[in-house]
This record gives structure tokens, sequence and C-alpha cells, in this order.
């Protein structure tokens, strides 16, 4: 088979339909890192991918590096992170070695927010986009959450679970194809850490810019009042003017392991009045400038 030109999404949807007439025991919790090895050397024996490890990096979550010779490749992922989230960016890792790696020959490094596909750097878009579509095929992650339906935690986290990929990874994915409009938001101590919309979301500018000023948390909201009871998991309507000037359901929790709190704000989906036409690059613009470490 020739590879020549092939995109993420090709790669992805290619390595799915292998996995799935394979159809191995754990289809969906695979070992990454064995496929990765197994792929590379049955598809491209002159520069196969001979290790996947965790090892210590410091200020990157994965990279991807040539040997010295230039003929062997490794992945390499932050012992730091927990097992579910090495594993998405060894898929990750593995999506540059598929699609990147002739055109950058020194390798890659990539941050948490390059693996999640937030920095707005195309190559780590891309390379997220191929790990999100192996690991959690649109069509079954459809099937557990309709595209028209509001989610919760207890529904992402079993997603998370069948998965094998973090509740970030989860909810990432979801938002990115959810027709609903739906937004996590990342916090420590009151101030945003990251925020991301669904499409539909960020149409209506429900959005959070966070690269100027620290951006607080709202006070009245359930994460600006440290409330992660299991009502505040669930979710409470908040009225106009908690979050935005629309009435806002708030579902919070705590992520102890990172000191993370993670908050999803879901909002009604009549959304015509509130449309307007300023294009999506603009937003999206915007957005990335709001992304921060
Ligand atoms: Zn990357």
């Amino acid at each position: 088979m020739n590879f020549e030109g092939w995109g993420s999404q090709r790669w992805a949807i290619h390595l799915t339909q292998l996995l799935n007439a394979a159809n191995p025991p754990d289809r969906y919790r695979f070992n990454i890192a064995a496929f990765a090895k197994e792929i590379s050397a049955s598809l491209f024996p002159g520069d196969p991918i001979a290790e996947v490890r965790s090892v210590d990096l410091e200020d990157c979550e994965g990279a991807l590096l040539p040997s010295d010779s230039g003929k062997r490749w490794g992945i390499y992922v932050n012992k730091k992170g927990s097992p579910r989230r090495r594993r998405f960016t060894a898929a990750h890792e593995l999506g540059h070695y598929l699609v990147h790696r002739q055109k950058y020959p020194d390798g890659l490094r990539c941050d948490e927010a390059a693996v999640d596909g937030r920095n707005g750097v195309e190559i780590e878009r891309e390379a997220n986009d191929f790990a999100s579509t192996l690991l959690m095929p649109l069509d079954d992650f459809r099937r557990r959450i309709p595209a028209k339906s509001e989610a919760d935690f207890d529904q992402l986290s079993e997603c998370a679970t069948h998965y094998d990929v973090s509740l970030v990874a989860a909810i990432l994915r979801w938002l990115r194809y959810t027709e609903r409009r739906a937004m996590i938001v990342v916090s420590r101590d009151g101030y945003i850490n990251w925020a991301w919309s669904s499409e539909t979301a960020l149409k209506t500018r429900r959005y959070f810019k966070t690269s100027g000023a620290p951006v607080e948390v709202p006070a009245r909201s359930l994460v600006g009042q440290s409330i992660f009871t299991e009502e505040a998991r669930e979710g409470v309507k908040h009225p106009d003017g908690v979050w935005f000037d629309e009435p806002t359901k708030e579902m919070t929790l705590r992520a102890e392991r990172y000191d993370l709190n993670y908050t999803l704000l879901q909002f009604a989906d009549t959304v015509s009045m509130f449309r307007h036409d300023e294009p999506r690059e603009l937003d999206t613009y915007d957005r990335f400038l709001g992304v921060r470490k």
C-alpha cells in the first residue's frame, strides 16, 4: 500500500478497521505500545518504532524521537502521568510518527496542551485527532452519548473507563462532536487554567479567554465556593448572571490527584436568539490565545 499523503483521519480510520477486523478481546482497551511497535514494524520496516517507554520528561507529556542512526523511533511518555493519560499520549505520538515524522526528522516534543490538541498548532491538532479517533471511535462514542444529548460526569467517566483514557480526554472527545452547547472549565485555587467549548457553545460566545490577566471562576458558582458535593457533581442549575447571562447548568468535581477542579457547563440548546454570524476562525483564534499552561 502507498501511504503517501495520508492524514490523521485516514490513518486512524485505517487502523480502526484493522482493529475491528482483528477484534481482540479488549477491543477498546488494547495495548497501545505493542500495537505501535507491531504496526510500524509491519508497515515501515525501514524505520519502525523500536520502543515505547515511560520516562522522566521535563516539562512535556510525550515525545517522538529518532535513534542516532535515524532508522528507529522511540515513543516516550511522562511517567508522572496516570496510566490512562500515558496511553493517550502514546497514541498521540504514534499519530506524529505516522503523519509527521518525515517532516520532522529530529522528532517532536509535546506538552499537555499539545497532546490535548488545545494549543492551536496544526500538527498537534492532527495528532490529537488521530489519538482520539483511534482510541474513541466516533460511531461507538455517539452510541453511548448521542450528539444531541446532554452528558454528565457519570456517563463521561464510563466512557473514559470503556476506552481506557483520562476523564479529560473523554470530555474533550465529546465536546468536539456534541451538538449541545457545553464547555469544560479546568481551574485551581479559584482561577481558570484552561477551558474548552463545543462548536455550538463557541458560536454563541460561550468561552473563556485566559491568555491575559488571570481569570477567576465566578464567586457564586459551585466551584467558586469550593462546593464539591454529590449534588455539585450531578449538576445545579444557576440563573442568569452566575456564569453567563443565561441560565447555566454546572457540574463540578474535584480531581484530587491533579489538584484541579473540573467543571462542566451546559446551556439550553435553543440558540437562535444568541446566534451571530461572526466567522468561527475569529472565535477560534480568540480561544487559542486563551490557552494557558
Ligand atoms: Zn504532539
